[in-house]
């Protein structure tokens, strides 16, 4: 029964009133145990009896107060701190500042105290765990929606998911135009090779993630990975229910018991990021690309050959050009069709970029004419390495029902640092002219222009 506003205070009242009670009812008591009357009911032994009441209720109160007021005190200043650091944290980012041990309340009594002690600290676990999980998503949300490149955002997503879960390897393989492809991979020797395993397949068929344990004494085939995993989770990835990858994480001390649960907060994210740098590759390719060739288109590849130029003149280092042109393909055309002469295009690109070194870029330049920009290529090489694209476009064919089509090229080219170059326009300009010298020196030729060419 509640007497004031303030619960101690009412048990102060309580106990000294008990006290008190005890004090005035004592006097009788003693009667029936034989004390004589005028030695109990005497104003000396009330007054003691009642001081002694009060006394025991004051005493009973000040221990209540030290026991349960400090613990319930200790309670509010913990509950003070919680609330404090999650208001800072709400608009901030910022676990750094949370200390959820600094929260934390002794447990050392069964009872209701102890209870509410264990039930606070549960709380504040709870807290901590959905703050660090709110956090996690927010910032992995964050990084895909500023990357738009494939693998950055394929990359940045394996890392913090690896993070999240406490995994130590993993890989991220994409389906790129029905192939599972590698996009991302931390830690694994062989990452292609998990394309193939049945989990994978499994787990882009089912669409949910399933976990691998793997007993002590097995071994992995072919070692994957450089420690020995306990676990490997395979969490497949869509956007509007089509599969668009799998995310393979190998862990060497196992997943606790939820992974699977706090996984699922980051799937939509990383479909949705995934879907929208799959469309921007294809976008990418789309406005890069010659559709018939697969090489770069002109608008795109002169864009490139721009960059290439900036940087060499920068680094005063040496860059090449080679222009390429089919011999009488006009005739190839209209002894054929066009559409071996397409198919002919296409061979010609191939053989050209399989001869081409990684950083060269080739450019269809024009209907069948392509120019290779080759960065750090002197004019030496380019003679080189135009023979070489020379000797291998004559020595293939292309088939066209019982006949092998064979057709030759004639190819011009033009190095940086050339005293008449200023810009790369006028260095495909040289390249141009030595084109046009291969040609008339009769076809399937290379001629270069030398270091002192003049712009005619
Ligand atoms: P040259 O040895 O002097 O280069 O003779 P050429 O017949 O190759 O030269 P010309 O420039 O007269 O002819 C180029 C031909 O390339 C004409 C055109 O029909 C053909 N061509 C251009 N683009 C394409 C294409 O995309 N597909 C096909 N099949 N043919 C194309
Ligand atoms: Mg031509
Ligand atoms: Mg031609």
């Amino acid at each position: 029964m509640r007497l004031t506003k303030r619960i101690f205070f009412d048990l102060a009242i309580w106990m000294v009133g008990f006290g008190l009670l005890i004090g005035l009812s004592f006097p009788f008591f003693v009667l029936l145990l034989g004390v004589p009357v005028d030695t109990a009911i005497s104003p000396s032994f009330f007054g003691a009896c009642l001081g002694a009441g009060a006394l025991a209720g004051c005493l009973n109160f000040s221990f209540a107060r030290e026991v349960v007021g400090k613990r319930v005190q200790l309670l509010a200043e913990r509950m003070k701190t919680v609330g404090d650091e999650l208001r800072e944290m709400t608009y901030s980012d910022d676990l750094g500042k949370s200390t959820p041990t600094n929260c934390y309340i002794v447990v050392d009594s069964d009872d209701e105290i102890g209870h509410s002690a264990r039930a606070f600290n549960n709380l504040v676990t709870a807290l901590t765990r959905s703050m660090q999980t709110q956090t996690a998503i927010r910032a992995f949300n964050q990084m895909l929606s500023s990357r738009l490149e494939l693998d950055t955002v394929a990359n940045g997503a394996l890392g913090q998911l690896l993070d999240h879960i406490g995994a130590t390897a993993g890989v991220v393989l994409v389906d790129m135009g029905g192939t599972l492809q590698v996009q991302a991979s931390l830690g694994v020797r062989l990452a292609e090779t998990i394309a193939d395993s049945d989990h994978v397949s499994t787990a882009l068929r089912s669409g949910s993630t399933e976990i691998v344990e793997i007993p002590a004494g097995v071994e992995i085939a072919g070692a994957l990975v450089d420690f020995r995993p306990k676990a490997v989770l395979f969490m497949p990835v869509s956007h509007k229910q089509v599969p668009l990858g799998v995310v393979v994480m190998a862990s060497a001390s196992g997943f606790e018991a939820n992974v699977k649960e706090r996984l699922e907060l980051f799937r939509h994210g990383l479909g949705l990021a995934l879907n929208n740098a799959l469309a921007h590759d294809r976008l990418q390719r789309l406005a890069a690309l010659d559709p018939l060739t697969g090489v770069y288109n002109r608008r795109f590849g002169l864009g490139r050959l721009h960059e290439e130029f900036g940087r060499a003149v920068r680094a005063n280092s040496p860059l090449a050009v080679a222009m390429l042109d089919i011999d009488h393909f006009k005739s190839v055309n209209d002894t054929y069709g066009h559409l071996v002469g397409d198919r002919i295009l296409t061979a010609v690109a191939g053989v050209v970029s399989s001869i081409l070194r990684e950083g060269d870029i080739l450019i269809r330049y024009g209907g069948e004419e392509f120019l290779a920009v080759l960065p750090a290529a002197s004019s030496e090489d380019t003679r080189a390495i135009g023979e070489r694209v020379r000797r291998a476009v004559e020595e293939t064919s292309v088939v066209e029902g019982d006949q092998a089509i064979r057709i030759t090229v004639s190819i011009g080219g033009a190095a940086y640092p050339n005293q008449n170059v200023e810009s790369e326009a006028s260095l495909v300009e040289l390249a141009d002219e030595a084109l046009y010298a291969a040609k008339q020196s009769g076809r399937n030729r290379v001629e270069v222009a030398h270091q002192g060419a003049v712009l005619v």
